[in-house]
């Protein structure tokens, strides 16, 4: 894949540095493009004024990174949707859910999603590619400063619950962490970034042991084996059962707690035996449950749970654990939870930008 500028870390930058001026760097020069990069979020190169002006020169030569808004619809109660278009023409999606002062972002991990699951529109698409940790970070980088929220991240609440599967693209997934948490990175909270899975055990278990990583949640969503594989299929692979026991040996760190996500799909799960299930399931974890009722899509073969079921479920769970339910945000625009897939031509959205196709960038050749 093609460097591209956002993305890298200081090492790589100091490498890159090197390779383009043909002799040594010193390590400060690095810092100051990293900074400038991630911490004072400049739009191109010619920002990075630290820089003497023939380094700058040099370094236009690699694409810089950032995404090309190419649509951007607006929900009556406030979330945006990004399509931002990625350098070989191919899209993804950011949705920005203000509520008064925080803000979250949900952000995709990769094109489409190889993960089998029934309920969700993204399943279509299946796998086009992963995300690189640049693209990763360049949904947050860019959505941001569109929003004029570039002064205070801290408050910002990252959720990797776009497109993708983020455990099936760990290593970037990591490498975006570490740069967005980096206070001299993006500066964002590490408590206040959650990766969710449809469980990838052994990667559950490769992402326990690192340093610095994301809040763990778990697209639970059924409350027995066989019912999980008649609409998780990955389940045939990775059993619930296993599943549980990843969850009660993860190690959570002292502030932490797990986040269980459970759609509810009408007359499917949504009983209060299910409910009840869902207790002994989690009855021992640190962890809390978000019932999400099932956001519909064209062919999705179920239905929304009646808003008694919902209320019902809840208050059973809600006896041993926390216990909330989604509010579906932005879904006029086909932004909640599932419903990512490019599908804004088809569906009849009128996009409040459209911007024309980016202008082909030199490419680095090494
Ligand atoms: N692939 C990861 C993260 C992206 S999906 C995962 O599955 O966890 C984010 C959340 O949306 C998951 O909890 C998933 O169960 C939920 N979801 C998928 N399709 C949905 C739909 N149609 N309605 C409501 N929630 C859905
Ligand atoms: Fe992929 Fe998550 Fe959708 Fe399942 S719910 S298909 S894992 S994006």
């Amino acid at each position: 894949m093609t460097p591209t500028l956002v993305g890298l870390d200081t090492a790589a930058i100091h490498a890159l540095l090197e390779q383009l001026t043909g002799a040594p760097v010193p390590p400060f020069r690095a810092r100051q493009v990293y900074e400038a990069l991630y911490h004072q979020r400049v739009a191109n190169v010619t920002a990075i004024t630290a820089l003497p002006a023939p380094w700058r020169e040099k370094l236009t030569a690699v694409p810089f990174g950032l995404p090309t808004p190419l649509q951007d619809f607006r929900s009556v109660d406030g979330t945006r949707r990004y399509l931002l278009g990625l350098h070989d023409g191919r899209s993804v999606e950011t949705v920005l859910m203000p509520e008064g002062d925080r803000h979250t972002f949900c952000i995709s991990s990769q094109v489409g999603c190889p993960v089998n699951c029934q309920f969700c529109l993204t399943a279509r698409l299946g796998l086009e590619r992963n995300l690189t940790a640049g693209e990763i970070i360049g949904q947050i980088l860019y959505v941001a400063a569109d929003n004029g929220l570039a002064a205070d991240l801290q408050k910002l609440n990252v959720v990797m619950m776009g497109q993708g599967e983020p455990l099936l693209n760990l290593p970037n997934v990591l490498q975006a962490t570490r740069i967005l948490v980096d206070e001299h990175g993006v500066g964002l909270s590490e408590r206040r970034l959650t990766l969710s899975t449809s469980g990838i055990i052994p990667k559950i278990e490769e992402l326990g042991r690192e340093p610095i990583r994301p809040k763990l949640a778990i697209s639970l969503n059924a409350s027995y084996e066989d019912q999980r594989r008649q609409i998780m299929p990955i389940t045939k692979k990775y059993h619930l059962k296993d599943l549980m026991a990843a969850c009660k040996s993860y190690p959570l760190r002292s502030w932490e707690h797990l986040t269980f996500e459970y759609v509810l799909l009408g007359g499917v799960n949504d009983t209060d035996a299910d409910a009840r299930r869902v207790v002994t399931l989690l009855g021992n974890l640190r962890a809390k449950v978000n019932l999400i009722a099932l956001n519909p899509g064209p062919d999705i073969p179920f239905e929304r749970p009646t808003p008694e079921r919902v209320a019902s479920f809840q208050a059973i769970v809600r006896r041993s654990l926390p216990c909330f339910v989604r509010k579906p945000r932005g879904l006029d625009i086909f932004a909640a939870c599932g419903q990512l897939k490019r599908m804004s031509e088809e569906s009849g959205l009128v996009p409040l930008t459209v911007a024309p196709p980016p202008p082909a960038r030199p490419s680095l050749h090494r």
